[in-house]
């Protein structure tokens, strides 16, 4: 599961990701509410820890302009103490969940477990592009009727890219998003696993939905059917 927290309280901030990395998540972390906002809506979250007080633009308005912008992560917003916290406002600009500092560290893991599992069932993703049928919910893929065997890997490249289906995807987010690797990480392990999906989902159809965008990446597109 992909956190990313918005905390501009350093120690707390570098506590949490120890911590949740600890618990198996896969921590992102961001200082101020601009590149918060950026961060969430350049990359794929499940769930975003948002304090409300940070420098350059406040948890209310990185919330409310994420869901302005279609992103379906959870959120749960972080506050420093009850009298400051506003429920109404935070759930109008469409926060999931809160919590009150201080918190204990197992209740916030537990509340964003809760929340990502809610956002699971909330959402069962189907991409369909022609047909080409993307099953988020199911992780399966069928093209025109055709059940599709894709390693987990394979079907984690396609899903990235149905998420984002008819936008470029560049070969460093989905080494980000489905490796969860660093900067030095093989962009030839992206072309390797496109050339298989190719293989399977496009070639034996006669097909071209897994594109080439020259310079940019990857765009997945309707081809046919
Ligand atoms: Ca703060």
């Amino acid at each position: 599961m992909r956190v990313l927290v918005v905390e501009d309280e350093r120690r707390l901030a570098q506590a949490l990701q120890l911590g949740l990395t600890a618990e198996g998540f896969t921590v992102d972390l961001t200082h101020d509410g601009l590149s918060g906002l950026a961060r969430a809506t350049d990359h794929a979250y499940d769930v975003i820890v948002l304090d409300i007080m940070l420098p350059g633009l406040n948890g209310y308005r990185v919330c409310s302009r994420l869901r302005a912008a279609g992103s379906d992560a959870g959120i749960l917003m972080l506050t420093a103490k009850d009298g400051e916290w506003d429920e109404a406002e935070a759930l109008d600009t469409g926060a999931d969940d809160y919590l009150s500092k201080p918190f204990s560290f197992v209740v916030l893991v537990a509340r964003l477990r809760a929340l990502a599992r809610r956002i699971g069932t909330r959402a069962p993703r189907r991409t369909i592009l022609g047909d080409l049928i993307v099953d988020s919910a199911a992780r399966t893929c069928t093209r025109a009727d055709t059940d599709i065997a894709l390693t987990p890997r394979e079907f984690a490249v396609l899903d990235h890219l149905a998420r984002r289906a008819g936008e470029a995807v560049s070969k460093r987010e989905i080494l980000e998003q489905v490796w969860d690797s660093g900067p030095d990480s093989d962009p030839n392990t992206v072309e390797v696993h496109i050339s298989a999906l190719r293989r399977k989902i496009d070639t034996p159809f006669g097909r071209a939905a897994v594109q080439t965008v020259r310079g940019a990446g990857y765009r997945l597109a309707a081809d046919g059917g």
